[in-house]
Formats: C-alpha cells, sequence, structure tokens
C-alpha cells in the first residue's frame, strides 16, 4: 500500500482540508483548481475523488500506482493462508472479471460499438481483478 504521504507528493497543489482528508489537482483531467478530494478511511483505504468526474483508473494511472495500492495491506499471521473455499471463490470471481474484459476486447476488436455503461463495467472488472490477484498473490 502507498502511504497518503506519498499519494500527496504525486499530486499538485495539495491543500489539507479537514484530519484526512485533502483537495488536490486532478492528475487525470487539466485540472487549474484542485477538484480531487483524497480521504483516508478508519480502516486506512485511501479514497480518490475527481468532482470533474475522471475514474479511478485513469487517476492511478496519471500517478503511476495501482488501484490496489490504495487499500491497506491485509495484516496476515505469520503462516497464516486464506482458506481453501475463500480461494475458490476469488479465483472464480477473478476468472468471470477476466473473461468479461475479454469478451468486451473481442467485441471491440471485431468493430462493435461498446456503451458507455459496459465501458463502465469492464473497467469495474478491471478494478476487480486488480484487487483479487492483490489479495491471492500477497
Ligand atoms: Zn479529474
Amino acid at each position: 500500500m502507498i502511504s497518503p504521504d506519498d499519494l500527496l507528493s504525486r499530486l499538485d497543489k495539495v491543500r489539507k482540508g479537514q484530519t484526512g482528508q485533502w483537495m488536490a489537482c486532478c492528475p487525470a483531467h487539466q485540472d487549474r483548481t484542485p477538484s480531487l478530494k483524497i480521504s483516508q478511511r478508519a480502516d486506512g483505504k485511501l479514497s480518490l475523488h475527481c468532482f470533474a468526474g475522471c475514474h479511478i483508473n485513469d487517476i492511478c494511472e496519471a500517478i503511476g500506482i495501482r488501484v490496489v495500492d490504495l487499500y491497506p495491506n491485509t495484516p496476515k499471521q505469520p503462516g497464516e493462508v486464506l482458506p481453501e473455499w475463500k480461494r475458490h471463490k476469488l479465483r472464480k470471481a477473478l476468472f468471470d472479471a477476466q473473461l468479461y474484459v475479454e469478451l468486451a476486447r473481442s467485441d471491440l476488436a471485431k468493430g462493435r460499438n461498446v456503451t458507455s455503461s459496459e465501458a463502465e463495467k469492464v473497467l469495474k472488472a478491471n478494478e476487480c481483478i486488480g484487487r483479487i490477484e492483490g489479495v491471492l498473490h500477497d
């Protein structure tokens, strides 16, 4: 996981708000006045919200981090392993998400138009893949 300081150092015109909240220029669009809200939740997760509507994937990509970097590392007891049923469920979810992304890609390759709601789903699926991979390979 990335620390809030590290995250903020990658952004411009950072202004401190309330505890655990900052505003900065959004790196994913031409932003003159800070419209990116950064907040850290009680569980440590950092959330990024661009009021101009940029997608979290684009924001992370623009500053060279992965979406999964915003999530706290799940503290693990030494020797603790994810129960097999959980791994199984996660692998299944991963497979479904990858399949969805693949199908959308092949649709695009065939020249079919992808609607914005489909594109949104693909982005969500990608985010989901990143998160699951982070959990499975930690
Ligand atoms: Zn933006």
